[in-house]
């Protein structure tokens, strides 16, 4: 764990600053919901803040409270520049490199803002003058919850700022089920839930948002799923032409890595997503137990992320990826049988 100091960090923050607060690429609902509670309570804390997302995020986010003010970098990208040349302070949630934040990085190397940090991810680079790094974390949304408690801000928290928490500890937990959720995790919830957040709603509002193509679009996973029980591992593919044929939206295949994952007895499953558009395989990795999926997405494509959560990306074909990654799994093997 690396801490903030936070009597320094008060002290800076104690005038009304210029504040930016960046995700990462692709935000899933950690990213969105830490960016979007820490900016309305930052706001509340008398600063002017903002939250500049790389790219688009998918609409099952787009109701959570905050979220008419985001600014899109790939859309509007002189006044995102604009803002973070003026910034005071840039917040960096839920990353820790600025590699994960495609074309913004380039921005962020060069700004010369005051960097905070807040982040659950392995291995955080150091461009943080405060660094808030906690792997063992469920999600940053709780330690955005922890930090508003640091900086003696529990007062400003309301229904908004509490849906927006709750719904990042939510999706990053898998409704609290993973093995990050604390003890902890689930005095936040409550917490959150005293203070305005609706938890049925929230649920209902992210999970209850499938439709026609999206459901067809989980059979054709399903369809696809292929079986290594050899090596207690699962895959699923997806190639751009099934998720044309399927009106794909961002988002629609969240959560299908976990089908492999669901199978009894298996520790490691796998999606590929064809991107024609980025000319990537798009791979999100998932584990149970010891084998670290984190290592294996650093070793063999250029990713990472978490011990049982993680991603990475191809530059070859999907049938060129998928055999590829046939042949790098025998190595595995054995920490395969004993996670
Ligand atoms: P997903 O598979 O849902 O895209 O990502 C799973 C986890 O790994 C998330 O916490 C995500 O932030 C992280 N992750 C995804 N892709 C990458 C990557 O290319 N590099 C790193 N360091 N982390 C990633
Ligand atoms: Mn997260």
């Amino acid at each position: 764990m690396i801490a903030i100091d936070y009597t320094q960090l008060q002290k800076e923050l104690n005038v009304p600053k210029k504040i930016v607060i960046i995700p990462h690429k692709n935000p899933d609902g950690d990213a969105m919901g830490s960016t979007q509670g820490l900016c309305r309570f930052l706001k509340k804390s008398g600063h002017e803040a903002l939250v500049i997302s790389p790219n688009d995020y998918p609409s099952f986010l787009k109701w959570l409270p905050e979220t008419d003010d985001v600014l899109i970098f790939e859309k509007n990208r002189k006044e995102a520049q604009k803002k973070i040349d003026d910034a005071d302070f840039i917040f960096t949630l839920d990353f820790n490199h600025f590699s994960r934040c495609g074309d913004l990085e380039t921005p962020l190397s060069k700004a010369k803002a005051t960097f905070v940090m807040i982040d659950h991810h392995q291995q955080p680079d150091t461009y943080a003058k405060y660094t808030y790094s906690d792997v063992d974390m469920c999600s940053t949304c709780e330690m955005v919850y922890h930090f508003i408690e640091n900086m003696n801000g529990l007062d400003t928290l309301d229904a908004e700022i509490s849906t927006c928490l709750y719904t990042g500890i939510m999706t990053d937990t898998g409704s609290f089920r993973y093995r990050s959720t604390s003890s902890t995790t689930h005095r936040v919830i409550a917490q959150l839930i005293d203070a305005g957040a609706d938890n049925t709603n929230i649920h209902e509002s992210i999970y209850d948002t499938n439709t026609y193509s999206k459901l067809q679009l989980k059979g054709v996973a399903l369809k696809n799923l292929k079986l290594l029980p050899e090596y207690r591992t699962a895959y699923i593919s997806m190639s751009q032409k099934e998720l044309d044929d399927h009106n794909f939206k961002k988002g629609d295949t969240e959560g299908f890595v976990n089908i492999g994952l669901s199978m009894q007895g298996y520790v490691f499953a796998i999606i590929f997503i064809e991107n024609k558009q980025e000319g990537i395989i798009k791979m999100s990795f998932r584990s149970k137990g010891e084998f670290s999926v984190n290592e294996f997405a650093r070793q063999h494509y250029n990713g990472g992320g978490h011990n049982n959560a993680a991603g990475g990306r191809s530059e070859i074909s999907l049938d060129a990826t998928i055999k590829e990654f046939l042949s790098i799994l025998p190595q595995y093997k054995e920490a395969l049988l004993n996670s």
